[in-house]
């Protein structure tokens, strides 16, 4: 039972670590390096470590708690639920927050283990996910968190681009450094951290623009290379650091186009087919439980993927001309949703090559 199995090579995310990191600090910008893609995998993280990131952020409470072995701060990215602010005040020394009741209830949770929890105020710019949206409400808030025992506000922040696909530019980031200011203005503090978005956020870096940030929460990036808004690999970075193998389990001639009436597959999708003739198919053992399908790209590039149910990958095998057998391996590529969906797959094995 060896396949389906995930490669997984710490080294070349190292690299890629260590190339992210120098281009941020010659923006002064300090790198988080954003750990549940790889549900906190502890070579990932080593690898993290030693390519300089700063701090270890992750969105579940449950990865951060396997990490307290590391002696670097943590960043809790999604805002806490209420009921697990005590494990959130214990294993992790920062996290984002936009809702006073959650605030309040750290605070509680903070003094009753005598722990001082930091906290970064996070701000909805336009992509419509987490953070405070309207203005006048940043200075409420701050003035109530200020009140609270064992918190301490440092810093502000943004997320762009998951939700609502936003862009990060120039203007949209600047407001964090205009809100900053203000803030510090008004009630005579610090706030240390500006925290820039995620992996989308790069390619203003790479085009040499000055940004009001000093803080960026990096995860496809650091594991990938790729910045996210317009997908490009980063200099000095490589996209193989993960690599897939499937086992084929059955090969044969069959039409393109099913047979009979065409209702919904297996997801409730009602499926398309192109008639291209009988064709050579290629059946993998792994489905849609394990692996993002359409996150996948053959190596062998004259394969081309038509689909998957739960525990079947459909691979077209006609235009290629290797001369595959039952029992094979086939190795694919993945983007960040693969890497996602086969880390937290427990029917992927996985195999850490240094
Ligand atoms: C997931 C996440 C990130 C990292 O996003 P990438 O696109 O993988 O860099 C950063 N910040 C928050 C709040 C997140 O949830």
């Amino acid at each position: 039972m060896n396949y389906p199995k995930l490669i997984i090579k710490p080294n070349i995310i190292e690299e890629n670590v260590k190339s992210i990191v120098s281009l941020c600090s010659k923006n002064n910008i300090k790198v988080a390096g954003v750990t549940k893609g790889v549900c906190a995998n502890k070579e990932i993280v080593k690898a993290y470590i030693s390519g300089g990131v700063e701090y270890l952020a992750d969105s579940r409470i449950e990865n951060l708690i396997n990490l307290k072995e590391y002696d670097i701060p943590k960043m809790m990215l999604r805002l806490p639920m209420i009921s697990e602010v005590d494990l959130i005040v214990q294993y992790a020394n920062i996290s984002l927050n936009s809702e006073l009741d959650t605030v309040k209830a750290l605070s509680k949770a903070a003094l009753n283990k005598n722990i001082a929890h930091k906290i970064i105020l996070m701000l909805d710019l336009g992509d419509l996910r987490e953070g405070i949206f309207d203005k006048k409400d940043i200075y409420k808030f701050i003035e109530e968190v200020l009140e609270l025992p064992c918190i301490e506000l440092i810093g502000i922040g943004t997320n762009l681009t998951c939700f609502g696909g936003l862009i990060p530019d120039t203007k949209i980031l600047d407001q964090l450094g205009v809100i900053s200011t203000s803030i510090e203005n008004k009630y005579n503090l610090n706030i240390d951290i500006i925290s820039g978005g995620n992996s989308s956020t790069i390619y203003l870096l790479s085009n040499g623009n000055h940004l009001q940030i000093n803080n960026l929460r990096l995860g496809e990036s650091l594991l990938l290379g790729k910045e996210t808004s317009y997908g490009t690999q980063i200099k000095g970075t490589r996209d193989d650091g993960f690599l897939l193998q499937t086992e084929i389990i059955e090969i044969k001639k069959k039409p393109t186009v099913p047979i009979g009436n065409i209702g919904v597959d297996a997801f409730g999708k009602k499926p398309c087919f192109e008639d291209k003739g009988i064709r050579k198919k290629i059946l993998c053992a792994i489905g849609k439980q394990d692996v993002k399908i359409d996150s996948l790209t053959p190596i062998d590039s004259d394969l081309n993927i038509l689909g998957g149910s739960s525990d079947h990958l459909i691979i077209d095998g006609d235009d290629s001309t290797k001369d595959y057998k039952v029992g094979d391996i086939l190795e694919f590529k993945l983007g960040y949703g693969g890497v996602l969906s086969a880390m937290t797959s427990n029917y992927v094995k996985k195999l850490i090559i240094e």
